[in-house]
This record gives structure tokens, sequence and C-alpha cells, in this order.
């Protein structure tokens, strides 16, 4: 091994839920669980007595500093509402343990993604916006300033850009089919509707990695959904293959400009066999010697 690299500490925040997506979840983390930089932080899985969980639900008071409480209470009396809690709780405790030096990066395991959830809205299966929120407490606890949020769901991440479009300090990538659009740090990159791997490829290491660079966050939050893949509902003519790259690219980013510290938070994308193909092996980048 060479020791002039540097070899991060992945956390892998996981919930058991119910549903098709993440069914061989965490068994087919298998591979990747046995390395010894690589931890698990779960809750609900029923094999195991409650008192040995380590993902800790959050407060209403917390989802009251990105959410309205009419929307939180909305949010309580749904379905969903234990599932978007500890979605948005893993990634809550992924930044907290990177900034109290525990863990270099994350991945977050979630039911419900983020970039729906608006300050008083959510929608597309988005109840609680779990970066926003993070963000919020990395501010408010560590005193953390710059953040960047980098979303490749093939969707426009309407909750996440309502949330922070006053606020310059945060910057937010959105790779959507929407126009090129910019305010206060929020930036738009338009993908075409169909593409492939190598221009989608291309228009991100154009647009994300000088930007990011200049920016200079404290940490790099990955909105990652994989609905653009072919036959996915999002699908832009992508390939699984582009997600591990990706992974490679933000990884290295992130390793220039801010220590290492990303958290890639999952968001859409519904086939099981996408799932099971692409996790482990961005987790192993994540945990990959540099
Ligand atoms: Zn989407
Ligand atoms: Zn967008």
């Amino acid at each position: 091994m060479d020791h002039s690299k540097p070899t991060r500490r992945t956390g892998i925040f996981f919930h058991y839920q119910d549903g098709e997506r993440l069914r061989d979840f965490p068994e087919a983390l298998a591979g990747v669980l046995n390395r010894d930089n690589v931890f698990l932080y779960d809750a609900f899985y029923p094999l195991k007595p409650p008192s040995s969980f380590e993902l800790e639900p959050i407060s209403e008071e917390v989802l009251r500093q990105v959410h309205t409480p009419e929307m939180v209470s909305e949010v309580k009396r749904s379905q969903a509402f234990q599932g978007a809690l500890f979605s948005a709780a893993g990634t809550v405790a992924a930044a907290t343990r990177i900034w109290r030096g525990e863990i270099d990066n994350a991945f977050v395991f979630t039911g419900y993604g983020d970039h729906h959830a608006g300050t008083d809205f959510y929608g597309g299966g988005c109840y609680f916006n779990g970066a926003a929120i993070a963000i919020t407490q990395l501010r408010r606890h560590f005193g953390a300033g710059r953040l960047a949020i980098v979303d490749t769901d093939a969707h426009h991440g309407d909750g996440t850009w309502d949330i922070f479009e006053d606020d310059p300090e945060t910057l937010y990538m959105c790779y959507c089919s929407g126009g090129p659009r910019e305010i206060n740090n929020k930036v738009n990159v338009h993908v075409p509707r169909r593409t492939n791997d190598e221009q989608y490829l291309q228009l991100f290491d154009d647009t994300f990695v000088p930007r990011v660079t200049a920016f200079r966050p404290e940490a790099i939050f990955w909105n990652w959904g994989y609905d653009g893949t072919q036959g996915d509902y999002g699908s832009l003519g992508i390939t699984a293959d582009v997600h591990i790259r990706l992974a490679r690219t933000i990884k290295s980013a992130a390793g220039r400009v801010c220590q290492g510290r990303l958290i890639v938070v999952l968001c859409g994308g519904s086939h099981r066999y996408l799932a099971r193909q692409l996790i482990p092996p961005i987790i192993g980048e994540l945990a990959a010697q540099e």
C-alpha cells in the first residue's frame, strides 16, 4: 500500500425498509463491509436487537429548521413519516460523524429522497430534504460555511433550489433537462433528454469540476439518482457505468477541495438490479485508496 495516498474511512447509513428496489440490501454490501475502513450505521434491521442500532432519528425541531411546521405535521400524518425521518437522519448522522472526524465520506441509503422537498412543499417521493437539514445542522453546531450539493438525479431539484435560492454560501449544481439558469450559486446545467455516456461525463467534467474547485466548499453532498439510466423512468440514454465514473470524479474533486468530505445521498431510480449493480461499487470507490 502506498501510504502517501490517503485511504478514506467510509460510513454507510442504512435503515431497513420494505419495497422492491433495496430488497438485496444490506446483504449485497457483504463485499464492501469486510473492508477495515468501511463502517455500517443502521436502524430497523429486523434481525438485530434495537439496542444495537446506531442510527438515531432526528427531532421535529431539527426538521423545522428547514421545513415549515405545517409541512412537518402533514408528513408526520402520512405513512411515509418513519421512512422519511430515517432517510434525513442518515444524512444528518453522516455529516455529523464526518465533522467529528470519525469518518471521511459516506453513503446514505434513503427510502425517500431529498431534492423535491422544499421549505413548505414535497412530492415525487421526497418528504424531507436531508442534505438541506444536514447543512443547517453543520452550520448551527459546527460553524460550517460554504457547502456544495451536486445533483445527478435525472429530474430538477426544485426543493433544494427553493431552500437555498437566497443563500450564496451553498453551491447547488443540478444536472437536468431544464434550461440553463443561475442565481446565487444555484446552477442549473442543461442535460439533453437524449445523451450518451461520453457527452454526459464531458458536460459534467467541464461544469462541475471547475466550479466546485473555485467555490472551495467544506464538504460536497451528492444527490445521486440512477433514474437517468437506460430503462429506468427518467432515462437520458446513459448506461450504468456513468455512475461509477461520476463517483470517481466527485470523490477526486472532494479530495482536492475539501479533505475528501463527501456524502452520497441516494435519490431516484427504481430498478432493483441497478441498485444491486451500482451501490456496492460506488461505496467501493468511496473506500478505495486515492
Ligand atoms: Zn428523479
Ligand atoms: Zn435542475
